[in-house]
């Protein structure tokens, strides 16, 4: 059985080959390779919705090629079956082009071997000195795949930086698609991996992404932005703090203490602020759910140092700290100016000519003269220099205007909502 390294393997995949063209496609396969994986990502891919993967399947989705997906949890055939897809790839005999996904990360298939073993693998065939056929490692199915693939993608952190079974102290010597095939991998259509990472990634990213690519490789369109680690550029250009439900909380400087708590969880661990990642403004699923959202502090998932760099998980991080604390300062003067002017604007202008809310779920206390008095000089001061509504242009000097529409006594007028009895 060839041993792979990293080295090998990046230089077998650099290899030169012609670069395919571009142009209508009808079909195109996509190799789905399970590697030291746990098949969330495969959960998450099937939960997509914008575009679904049965639309991409069926060959539903406007532009897109019909998609043949060769996936060994979701394949109905089995064995030597399954697996002929595969091998007609590798030689070059598939009757269209074809994309790698590859999910979990990749293992150094020669530390397993030293015993005789493997760490993960698809497929087996016959090896010299064996009887039997062995398990051909997943890695050398990526090895041989990828170079002929029209675009490598590498679905879930695993697959992308390594993720969990690249934590420290792992025996796998487990690593991203990335670092096994080597910086200078170009596809059969001149790109590097793909990367879209997310422990799971969201579903919607990881068809999203593809859709866009199959869109390129289509003619249709140019090739999406990808950022310097070749992430979806419009999926990952901003941390999830920025789009997340709680960020308010933040901001007015409110943080949960407890978990279940509804305000910002940055003190209880959440490393949301310097994560990018969209789960919280995409969701999770069908535009629902995602981290924060559900109550979950951020423990940087989709990102390269994870799972390391962000171990304790649930600890507090030490610049969040000192940020929190500055928020905390301004937040409580900020907070406090703007339960006035929520106050104000949670009542009407009718209410203060009439003298009383009308409100039959409580009584509500009338404003303060205090109030009163403040928001009229407020009011003022946002409307300088503006037309001030019910006035004509032309009177947006005018400090206190006219009544309209009709005349202030009209509100005082009760024949409009009481009928006579009489
Ligand atoms: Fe930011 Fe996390 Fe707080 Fe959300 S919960 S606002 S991501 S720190």
């Amino acid at each position: 059985m060839p041993l792979l390294s990293p080295e090998s393997a990046g230089a077998a995949a650099t290899t030169p080959r012609p670069r395919l063209p571009l142009g209508p496609l009808d079909t195109v396969h996509v190799f789905w390779l399970a590697g030291m994986s746990c098949d969330g990502c495969t959960i998450a891919v099937s939960g997509a919705t914008n575009p679904g993967l049965e639309g991409l399947l069926t060959g539903t989705v406007p532009a897109m090629p019909k998609v043949l997906l060769h996936h060994p949890v979701l394949a109905v055939e089995a064995g030597a079956d399954f697996m002929a897809a595969h091998h007609k790839a590798w030689k070059g005999e598939l009757d269209a082009p074809y994309v790698v996904c590859m999910e979990g990360s990749v293992a150094d298939e020669r530390i397993a071997a030293r015993t005789g073993g493997y760490w993960s693998a698809m497929g087996a065939e016959p090896r010299p000195g064996h009887e039997t056929e062995q398990p051909i490692p997943t890695a050398e199915w990526l090895s041989r795949l990828a170079p002929g693939a029209a675009a490598v993608i590498a679905v879930g952190t695993c697959a992308t930086w390594g993720g969990i079974p690249a934590a420290e102290g792992n025996p796998t010597g487990a690593m991203g698609t990335a670092d096994f095939l080597g910086k200078d991998f170009r596809s059969a259509f001149g790109l590097p991996v793909i990367n879209i990472p997310g422990c799971a990634p969201v579903g919607d990213n990881i068809t999203e992404t593809i859709f866009a690519v199959l869109l390129f490789l289509q003619g249709l369109g140019p090739l999406p932005a990808f950022d310097e680690l070749g992430r979806p550029a419009w999926l990952f250009g901003s941390t999830v703090h920025r789009g997340c439900t709680r960020a308010g909380h933040y901001e007015e400087g409110v943080f949960a203490r407890d978990y279940g708590d509804p305000e910002c969880l940055v003190e209880i661990g959440c490393w949301g602020p310097v994560v990018n990642c969209n789960i919280v403004s995409r969701g999770a699923i069908n535009h629902m759910g995602g981290c924060m959202r559900a109550g979950g502090v951020c423990i940087g998932c989709t990102m390269p140092g994870f799972p390391d760099k962000f171990s304790p998980f649930l600890k507090t991080a030490p610049g969040s700290m000192v940020s929190s604390a500055i928020s905390m300062t301004t937040g409580a003067m900020i907070r406090r100016l703007r339960r006035l002017s929520n106050r104000e604007v949670n009542y009407e202008k009718r209410w203060d000519k009439v003298g009383e809310v009308a409100s039959g779920w409580a009584d509500v206390t009338p404003r303060s003269v205090p109030d009163r008095v403040l928001h009229f000089f407020y009011e003022q001061w946002f409307r300088m220099r503006s037309r001030h509504p019910g006035r004509r242009a032309g009177e947006e000097a005018w400090l206190w205007g006219v009544d309209r529409p009709g005349r202030r006594s009209d509100y005082l007028d009760d024949s409009v909502v009481r009928k006579d009895p009489s």
